[in-house]
């Protein structure tokens, strides 16, 4: 070494993670939009199995939104983030719905010195891992947590409960449509905190 070699700044990988009604989505259109009046070239994704908020939009609970690209699987986000890359920003909601398959890529994006944030539920509605999601909060520099208001109790909640329409919990085995786990109307969804969430154990019809 010759004191001459300089090290390439690698990205920074932020992640925005809790459940349903936390604010996520908010704090990512708000850098969205800062970093958008600093002129930065952005890129905005999310996957097309959200549809609750249009195609092209990623769209806060508080009714803030943000034109998105809306990519359909894991292998088309992969195509889109890959090299060469005309973007420095990279901004991902909803990234439960996405497989683990994206790391490898995200990883290379990180490599390439540009900025990742992803925002996501770090739990499902029956409450077990979305492995795609721990996986990036254990690669991120930075981990940022929301909580919402319980629903019955207002204390911090941190659970997501689904719910049916006399606001029942739903236990997941009598969810049928795929990929239901995730995908409803806000109105299917209550932030529940740990004593007043319903726990139901998954049945072998569930899997
Ligand atoms: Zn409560």
């Amino acid at each position: 070494m010759d004191g001459k070699y300089k090290r390439k700044k690698s990205g920074i990988l932020t992640v925005y993670a809790g459940c349903m009604f936390a604010g996520k989505t908010d704090a990512i259109i708000e850098k969205i939009q800062d970093l958008s009046q600093k002129n930065k070239s952005i890129l905005v994704l999310k996957p097309k199995i959200d549809s609750r908020s249009g195609s092209s939009l990623i769209k806060s609970l508080t009714g803030k939104c943000w034109l998105a690209k809306s990519v359909s699987s894991s292998a088309a986000l992969i195509k889109c983030i890959q090299s060469p890359r005309k973007f420095k920003y990279l901004f991902i909601d909803e990234t439960q719905f996405f497989s683990s398959r994206i790391l490898p890529a995200i990883d290379a994006v990180l490599n390439d010195g540009i900025d990742v944030y992803i925002g996501g539920l770090d739990r499902g509605f029956s409450d077990h891992n979305l492995p795609v999601m721990n996986q990036l909060m254990a690669l991120a520099d930075v981990v940022i947590k929301y909580f919402a208001h319980c629903s019955l109790c207002n204390a911090l909640a941190n659970k997501t409960q689904r719910i049916d329409k006399n606001k029942k919990p739903i236990a997941p085995h009598q969810i049928i449509r795929k990929n239901s786990d995730l995908v409803g109307g806000t109105d299917e969804y209550e932030p529940r905190c740990r004593q007043c969430y319903i726990a139901f154990s998954w049945s072998k019809k569930s899997h």
